[in-house]
């Protein structure tokens, strides 16, 4: 387990946590491919915008630490955070931005990526402003509180031709990319009976430091938002990047009624694929709880305890224990994201990847709420 950091709260910090190359190729606009970009600088600029505990305590480390990009620049409601961040991260005052000033990084040849990492409500018209400048975008998960508003980013992106990936940092990581590997091959076949949960539990420490995660408006949901989306991830891998068909799903009790005004306290949910696979799921803010597992008539995989921590995963199989390198899942995600770029690659996390999880989020809750069956609408 890692120590907490100063700052952060302990139950939040130790949870945190394809299309085919070819659908994805075809998405992306041509710009963007860098086939017609200036030869690539040595390292990307990358400008964090919103600098909370995440950018805080790991994307900002982990920019200290990646080859292919560095951390030029910041956009921040605080002058002041961002005149610490200059001075500790070595760029220059005139790359530091405010919301209302995202405009003037068009003609800032030092920045090339913006990286989104404020509340999800907020993520469209930040994500939609940094395109608008012309920069490529990493926005964090979730996408976007609404299916329409990742449509309303897609679009700004395609048209400026840049670049959009989602804050996907287990789509970089080696057990990940393995289980990718076991569904895309069939190794063991399809697999068809999968189960997972990701949570923590919302104690007075983390309520303190993260209020709007409790916000409906900003938050966009509650434990579904922040760390379900893991286990879709997690699932849709398990089925080569499919997306299910239908979901089912309950809201679990309110059992502190005073905190969980607004967003649900917990929620479980099926998906059901086309195949007929079908995943069992569950996410709360409760309780701390990390696991994944994926039968097939052949074999099993399962991520050990906990399937979705920072420092985690470890892939076991019915062949046995894996044997892939620990990595951090932030230098991975932004050296791979920024290779991508260089490289003229598709993503392995593409913004249409982002739209099809809140698809699936916004089905979700139409499920719990009427206790039907819902569709999901791609
Ligand atoms: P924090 O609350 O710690 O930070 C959010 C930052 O956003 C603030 O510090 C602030 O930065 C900026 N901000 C702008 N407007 C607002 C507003 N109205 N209310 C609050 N903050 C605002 O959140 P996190 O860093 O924990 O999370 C940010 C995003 O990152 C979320 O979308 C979350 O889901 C995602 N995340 C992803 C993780 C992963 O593993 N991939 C892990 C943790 C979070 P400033 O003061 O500079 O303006």
């Amino acid at each position: 387990m890692n120590p907490p950091r100063p700052g952060t709260f302990v139950s939040r910090r130790r949870f945190i946590g394809n299309l085919s190359a070819a659908a994805a190729l075809t998405l992306l606009p041509r710009r963007s491919l860098a086939l017609d970009a200036p030869a690539p600088k040595k390292k990307l600029g990358v400008a964090l915008l919103g600098l909370g505990r995440y950018s805080e305590y790991e994307l900002g480390p982990a920019l200290r630490k990646t080859k292919h990009c560095q951390l030029t620049g910041v956009v921040t409601g605080s002058r002041e955070k961002g005149q610490h961040w200059a001075h500790s991260y070595g760029f220059p005052s005139k790359n530091i931005y405010s919301y209302d000033t995202m405009g003037s990084l068009a003609g800032n040849p030092d920045i090339d990526i913006v990286y989104v990492v404020t509340p999800n409500q907020l993520h469209a018209e930040h994500c939609i402003a940094a395109a608008k400048a012309g920069k490529h975008v990493i926005c964090e998960k979730p996408m976007a509180t609404s299916a329409a508003d990742c449509d309303a980013i897609l679009a700004a992106c395609r048209s400026a031709g840049v670049r959009l990936t989602v804050g996907y940092r287990l789509h970089y990581e080696p057990h990940n990319i393995e289980l990718c590997r076991l569904a895309r091959e069939k190794v063991f076949g399809p697999f068809m009976k999968i189960e997972g949960a990701n949570g923590f539990d919302m104690d007075s420490d983390a309520r303190a430091s993260s209020v709007w995660r409790l916000n409906k408006k900003l938050a966009g949901g509650g434990p579904l938002m922040d760390m379900g989306v893991y286990v879709i991830q997690a699932v849709c891998m398990a089925k080569a990047e499919a997306a299910p068909i239908a979901v089912t799903a309950k809201f679990g009790p309110v059992t502190r009624p005073e905190v969980f005004s607004e967003v649900e306290e917990s929620v479980s949910w099926t998906m059901e694929f086309g195949d007929g696979a079908v995943a069992r799921c569950r996410s709360t803010y409760g309780e701390q709880v990390s696991t994944f597992r994926a039968e097939a008539e052949h074999g099993w995989a399962r991520f050990e305890e906990p399937a979705f921590y920072y420092d985690e995963p470890f892939l076991t199989t019915s062949l046995g224990p894996t044997d892939f390198p620990k990595v951090n899942h932030q230098v991975a995600q932004l050296d791979g994201m920024a290779l991508e770029i260089i490289e003229g690659r598709p993503s392995l996390a593409p913004g249409e990847m982002g739209r099809r999880d809140i698809a699936i989020t916004d089905a979700i809750y139409a499920a719990a709420r009427s206790g039907q069956r819902v569709e999901v609408r791609s």
